[in-house]
């Protein structure tokens, strides 16, 4: 079986590109190194002594997404390539709808011309909005507050009507909690340009004395200790979860919809401490006003994976921490 990884050269991406590799699958992909650098697709190979091929391409072109399965003949895919950015979402919300939802919509089309009826599409926590019990369940109310996750609402729209409209596709949307962490060896990890939004390269960098302390966005919320809570998820427990969804929808058809978390929240303080005793560092913080737009408290309920997927997290927040630092430390200028 071949997959074709779209935006596979990308942080979760290169990851999974790994995972299908050494569970015996070929895979392409197709990026076109808009926020990745295809050293990561190299030390995948390095790792796994396979081919990881890359085509350096967009998307959102039909031409190009038609030449790849034309030479590659894909049998499944799963569609990472995207723009994530939050706060550019708000900036320039016209590139996000045009390259997100273009991109989903293309594959739609090109897909069938080539028999190809199986997709994964990575979705986010930040399709549930806010005003919700915790913790979330795949059924709960939809909603979003910023482009970026309009993106990613629309996209799961877009393929609930195509499943709909042709019953011989299988679907399956993930709905990825907070990733973080790298593969234990190291070799491939997170690598934000600039300086990073999301608290655990952040943490990475402060660590290694690239910043010089943390800014805690609050600790007034109603939390354990006023810090948000978040479900962080290793990154390899999330590849993981893109195996065990392609073989899930190898075998039916439809769309079927999956929270990929823990189902156990931690605080920006829990992250703190448990970083510094696994690594044996200090993280200096301070703490500041709460970062608009973020909310109190954020989890899964991953029961529906555990049950449909026979998928579970398997990592513990220590290894989230060790292996974000081993990937920091061997890497301090990313790639
Ligand atoms: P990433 O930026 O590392 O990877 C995305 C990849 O897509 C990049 O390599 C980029 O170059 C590529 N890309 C973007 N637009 C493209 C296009 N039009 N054509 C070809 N390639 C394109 O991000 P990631 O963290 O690996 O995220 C992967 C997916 O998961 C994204 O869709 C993201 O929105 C989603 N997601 C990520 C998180 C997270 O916290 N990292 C959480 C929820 C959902
Ligand atoms: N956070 C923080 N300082 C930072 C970055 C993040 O205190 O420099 C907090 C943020 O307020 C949230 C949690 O860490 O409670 C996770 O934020 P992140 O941006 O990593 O993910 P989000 O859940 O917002 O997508």
């Amino acid at each position: 079986m071949r997959v074709l990884l779209t935006g596979g050269a990308g942080y979760i991406g290169s990851h999974t590109a790994l995972v299908l590799l050494e569970n015996g699958l070929d895979i392409v992909v197709l990026d076109n190194l808009d926020n990745s650098n295809p050293e990561s697709l190299r030390r995948v190979e390095e790792l796994t002594g396979r081919q990881a091929p890359l085509i350096v391409g967009d998307c959102t072109d039909e031409k190009t997404v038609a030449s790849v399965f034309e030479q590659f003949r894909p049998d499944a895919v799963i569609h990472f390539a995207g723009l994530k950015a939050v706060g550019e979402s708000v900036q320039k919300p016209l590139n996000y709808y045009q390259n997100n939802l273009d991109a989903t919509m293309t594959l739609c089309r090109v897909m069938p011309k080539y028999d190809c009826r199986v997709l994964v599409f990575s979705s986010s926590a930040t399709v549930y909005g806010t005003n919700q019990k915790m913790p979330l369940r795949e059924d709960f109310p939809t909603g979003c507050t910023n482009p970026y996750g309009w993106t990613k609402w629309i996209s799961e729209r877009i393929l609930t009507d195509v499943a709909a409209a042709d019953p011989t596709r299988s679907f399956v949307l993930l709905r990825y909690f907070n990733p973080i962490g790298a593969h234990e060896s190291g070799r491939i990890g997170e690598d934000p340009s600039g300086i990073p939004n999301n608290l655990m390269p952040f943490i990475c960098q402060v660590a290694s004395g690239k910043l010089d302390h943390l800014r805690v966005f609050g600790n007034d919320y109603p939390t354990r200790d006023g810090t948000g809570e978040r479900d962080y998820i290793h990154v390899m427990d999330l590849a993981e979860g893109h195996l065990a969804a392609l073989n899930y929808a190898k075998h039916h058809s439809g769309v079927e919809i999956f929270n990929l978390g823990t189902g156990t929240p931690y605080s920006v303080l829990d992250i703190v401490s448990s970083f510094e005793k696994a690594n044996g560092v200090k993280i200096p913080y301070e703490i500041t006003p709460r970062r608009p737009g973020d909310i109190a408290v954020c989890y899964a309920d991953a029961t529906r994976a555990r049950d449909l997927l026979h998928w579970t997290a398997q990592r513990d927040l220590t290894a989230m921490c060790k292996d974000a630092w081993n990937w920091q430390k061997q890497n301090p200028n990313g790639y």
